[in-house]
This record gives structure tokens, sequence and C-alpha cells, in this order.
């Protein structure tokens, strides 16, 4: 792509205002920019938890590979079933691991076990609960206790042998990994891990285990950084504290683009200190800075810069701890998992009654913390944690979820229905 492509194609797009940028609008712009990378790695099944899956996984074999029994009880011919009782003769067992080798003749039937193959000629288990009677050479049916082909796991009935099992892209889960050992396949290729580069601006940032001079504050933000880029399966390249001065901070961001795939910076973008990272951003590549209209969250620079012909992505997002996290959820996460080779994925969102009235301004979106709990009826409700500022961390930490409000909406009385975001989910 040229340099100035990203500028370009920003100015074409309809309703594209980069000092009150919709939203969506932004997460669209940012989503186009984005070229995957295309370098694989092949590991051992159970360390890709959590990678990406690099091309579409073919299931080699059958799963399951025979028809099996779902229930204990007696494998037997379906045409034997009848409306009256019948006896019919044991020939034998079936358990798992160990099947019964001979043909099943009419009037016949097997001791059963869950997993067991089904034994030739038979088509239909009936558990053991609902025989009438058994020994150990006969068993009685009662009339219509099952139908022909009951408690009979067919083959291939999880995956028949040839189809996709995992598509490209996929973010493998316990089940996947699961489902490849079941396939017997033992070693996968994923794509390989993003680099993201990352640092924090401001001279009055200290950083942990220094002094803490009047007037300064503990950088948290890279911390938090580190801790949600291994959670979105990138390879974190923490770089420290750089000062507000451009000459270190053009130092800063050449070094980033040659060791890492994307950078993140947090702080300096907003109105006043812009100006500056603006004109020697320019210089280093394609980087748009925008107003969003948001909260919390509104400054932010996007683009992408390129030293000695090596590009980097680069997200500029504002400097208030909330702000970092709100930005990263809702542009960078995306992006990142994009441009890692990943499939689109949409957050799992709920709509539940906010348990209070929220206010709220038209004309942004905004990223309320969220609480949510079962109510005395066993239905979920949310409420918005207390202190709403973009620099106050404790209410992320309080939070189990985003509330998402948006673009248009104004204030919302008690009992509203709200989108929320869940922080967690079972796997
Ligand atoms: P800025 O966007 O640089 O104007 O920063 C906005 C606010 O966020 C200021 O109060 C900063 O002190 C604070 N801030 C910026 N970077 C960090 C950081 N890395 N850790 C904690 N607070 C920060
Ligand atoms: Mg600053």
């Amino acid at each position: 792509m040229s340099p100035d492509s990203l500028q370009a194609s920003a100015r074409s797009v309809a309703g594209y205002d980069p000092d009150h940028l919709p939203v969506p609008l932004a997460q669209q712009l940012v989503r186009d920019a984005i070229t995957p990378i295309t370098d694989t790695e092949t590991l051992p099944l159970k360390q890709a938890l959590g990678r990406i899956l690099a091309a579409d996984l073919v299931s080699p074999i059958a799963v399951p590979s025979h028809d099996n029994s779902a229930m204990d009880g007696y494998a037997l011919r379906g045409s034997d079933l009848s409306a009256s009782p019948v006896t019919l003769k044991l020939v034998g067992k079936a358990f798992a691991g160990h099947p019964y080798r001979n043909d099943v003749q009419p009037g016949e039937c097997v001791r059963i076990m869950t997993g067991a193959v089904i034994p030739r000629g038979c088509d239909s288990v009936i558990p053991h609960e609902l025989v009438i009677d058994a020994s150990d050479t006969a068993v009685t049916i009662p009339p219509d206790s099952i139908r022909a082909g009951d408690n009979r796991r067919l083959a291939g009935e999880d995956l028949p042998a040839g189809s996709i099992a995992l598509p490209n892209g996929r973010l493998l889960t316990p089940s996947d990994i699961g489902m490849v050992a079941s396939l017997g396949i033992g070693e996968i290729t994923v794509m390989r891990k993003l680099r993201v580069a990352f640092f924090s601006t401001g001279d009055e940032l200290r950083s942990v285990g220094q002094p803490l001079d009047e007037g300064c504050v503990y950088d948290s933000n890279r911390y938090t950084l580190h801790g949600m880029l291994l959670r979105a399966g990138c390879e974190p390249i923490d770089m420290g504290v750089v000062r507000d001065d451009p000459a270190s901070l053009e130092a800063a961001l050449r070094d980033a683009c040659r060791q890492a795939d994307a950078i993140i910076t947090t702080g300096g973008v907003s109105a006043g200190d812009a100006d500056f990272t603006r004109e020697m951003m320019a210089r280093l590549g394609d980087v748009l800075f925008w107003k969003i209209a948001m909260r919390p969250g509104r400054p932010m620079a996007f683009g992408r810069i390129a030293v000695d012909g090596k590009q980097a992505m680069l997200f500029g997002l504002p400097g208030n701890p909330v702000a970092v996290m709100a930005s990263f959820y809702f542009f960078a996460r995306d992006a990142l998992a994009l441009m890692a080779g990943g499939a689109p994925q949409r957050l799992l969102t709920m709509r539940l009654p906010c348990e209070e009235a929220i206010r709220k301004k038209p004309g942004r979106t905004e990223f309320q913390r969220g609480i949510v709990s079962v109510d005395a009826s066993g239905k979920p409700t949310v409420r918005i944690t207390g202190a709403q500022g973009s620099g106050i961390l404790s209410s992320m930490s309080e939070a189990n979820g985003m509330i998402v409000l948006h673009h248009e909406h104004g204030d919302l009385p008690a009992g509203s229905l709200v989108d929320v975001i869940p922080f967690d989910g079972l796997i």
C-alpha cells in the first residue's frame, strides 16, 4: 500500500470527520487498514491452546469411527422387535475396546456397554433397565420399549471423514484441542504470535520501583497493556516510559517499528500534545489523528509507520488508564486479532435491564463499567460501578462487564435494556 493511502481512503468514507468520528466508523476504518501476517509455526497440540489455526483442519477419519452404543444394555436386530414380549438368545458381550466379533443372527442379542462397537447384524440397543428379564442365556424384551435404531451413535455423526473439523482463523479452545486429538493428530499449524511493542509517554510517569516525585504518578498503563496483550494472544514487547519530547518519542517509535508488527503508545495524543507528535509521525508514515465520539477515550492516533522498509501498525491511545482499556478493547483488540490471521469475532453481548437510571449524552458512544448480578428471582440485571471517571482504574476492577451505550441514545430510565459485554466467560 502507498504511504498516504490511509489518509486518502478515510477521507473518501461518507461521514468521515476526524474531529467527531463515530465509534462504528472508526472501527471500520481500522479493520479496513489491516493486512494479516502470514508466518506460521507448527506446535505440539497442547501448546496450541489459545492460538489461531493457520489453515482449515480436515478430518482424516470419521468420528466416531464405528457405530457404537449410547447405553449399557443389549444390542439387537430392530426387525426382532415386536408388539408382544420377545425373548432373545444372549450370545456374547461387547465392551468398549472389546468388540463382539461374530455376526448376530435373528433372534439373538449381545450384552453391550456404552461406547462399544455395535455388533454386525445389530442396529439397536435396549437399555438394561428396560428389559423384563435377563439370565446368562436369554433376555426378554417388553413390547414398544424402543424403536429400531434407538441408542445407536452413528459412525461419523460427530465428524464425517474429509470434513472441515475446524476452520482457518479459529482461536483454539480446550474443546478444539480435544477434537484434534480425537482425529489422532498430534501437531498443529498455527499463526505465529503477533509481536506488539508498547510504551507509555509522559514526563510525570514513574516506573514501579522508582521514588514518586511530587506531582508524579506511577505508570499503570504498561502493566494493563501487558495483561491485555497477553490475554489477546500477542507477544508483548515492553519498551518502558518515554519522555514527552519529539526526539525521544521518534527514537522509541523507530526502535519499536524495527521489532514489532504493531505498536501501542499511551498518552500524548490529546489536543495540545498531538501537535508535535502529529508532525513527527507524519514523517515516519501515515498516521491519522482522531477525536472519537466516545467516552472514555476521545483522542486516538491510528495508522502505520515504516522504518528501513519495515512497517508496523500504530495505535496511539490516550493516557487515562480507563480510556486506554476502552480504546484497546474496542479498537486495538479486534484489529490485532485480524492482523494475527484470526477470523472476525463478535463479542458476546447480552441485553440486560439496568437497575438504575443512566445518564448519557446523545452523539457519542459511552463505555460504562457495569456489574452484572442475578436478582432474587434469578434474572440477570446490570448496574454501573460508582465512579466513571476515565482515570479511575478501580472502576474496571470492580466491574465484570462493559455497558455499551450507543451513539444515538440519551438518558436511560431505570429498567431500560442495555448492551453488556461480559469480561469473562466459561472458557
Ligand atoms: P495524556 O493523555 O498524556 O494527557 O494523559 C492523560 C492523563 O492520564 C494524565 O492525568 C496522565 O497523568 C495520565 N496518564 C498518562 N499515562 C499514564 C500511565 N502510563 N499510567 C497512569 N496514568 C497515566
Ligand atoms: Mg501525557
